[in-house]
């Protein structure tokens, strides 16, 4: 079955609805062919729900009594959630399939030795990619799969590692697929020269990752600059499987106590308005540390990573500012 650009298996899919109680998870991207499964699933003598709540990744689950199974169409899974999703979930990843010699446009901005990294729709071409690559002459690297991730080479905006496991050896990364979040957040963590290899839109990004986490930074550090005043710290802790970091959000809690500023604890899945009408001067989360990078203009209030908390209290320096990583 096609949705968007992306093929999802159809027989997988029935396999898995098969005899249960399913509901159906679906990326933002996807919502718009939500119907289309349903319908799909209804033909085949499968009644399903559509659980229409955030879907940011495989992270991104709590549990439902009502349901027996869910299947998260799109994601690939995180392995060491496997025996912690309740109901369980299989995942039925949407794959993007690609010519892989439009590689050859990257050339010209890679160094000898190469990092290959990927995100799920795309894994499945890395193996391709690698031996074009060194079809050409390139000594080929890929780094090896985390806890949080299904594949060797694959990373996510909050789980670079297997990236990092592999920078010393490596004059530049070779991120194979969309958007440049992944990529710069690559690059802030690793500090090497990431180029983007796009396949759906079969065009190279090299210049531009740099200058987009310029541009980020600069956001990150005005942020920062504006909750300097800040007194009363809201710390965010998501319920959602993948997300949840208590310790880390009581060690911050302590962190900011030490100060002679006042924190507290709050349970929030997913933020939104009511964060500017909360009483805090400004928030940390410790939950999917790209919500403080990509919703940023939203809200009034600073909302900050655990990381750039720790810029504001003195205790990193702003050098050293990475990404905010869940390992
Ligand atoms: S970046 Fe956020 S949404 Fe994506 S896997 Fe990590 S925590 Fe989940």
């Amino acid at each position: 079955m096609k949705l968007k650009y992306y093929e999802i298996d159809e027989e997988r899919l029935l396999e898995e609805a098969k005899g249960k109680k399913i509901a159906i998870k679906l990326p933002e991207g996807f919502i718009p062919y939500a119907t289309k499964i349903l319908d799909f699933l209804e033909e085949n003598g499968i009644k399903a729900f559509l659980l229409a709540e955030s879907c940011y990744g495989a992270c991104d689950f709590v549990s439902y009594k009502e349901i027996e199974k869910i299947i998260c169409i799109g994601e690939a899974e995180m392995p060491y959630l496997r025996k912690k999703y309740e109901p369980e979930v299989a995942f039925i990843e949407a794959r993007y399939d690609f010519d892989v010699s439009f590689l050859n446009k990257a050339f010209k901005f890679l160094g000898k030795k190469v990092g290959l990294v990927s995100i799920t729709p795309y894994m499945h071409k890395l193996k391709e990619c690698k031996e074009y690559l060194e079809k050409n002459g390139y000594e080929v690297f890929i780094g090896k799969k985390s806890r949080r991730t299904a594949y060797d080479g694959q990373i996510l905006g909050c789980d670079f590692s297997s990236a990092i496991s592999i920078s010393n050896y490596i004059d530049t990364f070779l991120f194979i697929g969309d958007g440049f979040f992944h990529p710069v957040g690559l690059y802030l963590a690793s500090k090497k020269n990431v180029v983007v290899a796009n396949p759906i839109e079969k065009r190279i990004y090299a210049e531009e990752i740099k200058k987009e986490a310029d541009k980020i930074l600069k956001k990150r550090y005005a942020m920062i600059a504006k909750a300097m005043d800040a007194e009363k710290f809201g710390i965010i802790v998501s319920r959602k499987l993948g997300q949840k970091r208590m310790e880390l959000a009581r060690r911050l809690k302590k962190l900011i106590d030490e100060k002679g500023k006042k924190a507290y604890l709050i349970i929030l899945n997913d933020i939104d308005e009511k964060i500017d009408y909360m009483e805090f001067d400004c928030y940390i989360s410790t939950a999917c540390p790209r919500v403080a990078i990509d919703d940023m203009d939203k809200y009034e209030k600073p909302i900050l990573t655990p990381i750039e908390l720790e810029i504001l209290l003195n205790e990193r320096k702003w050098e050293n500012y990475e990404f905010d990583q869940i390992l």
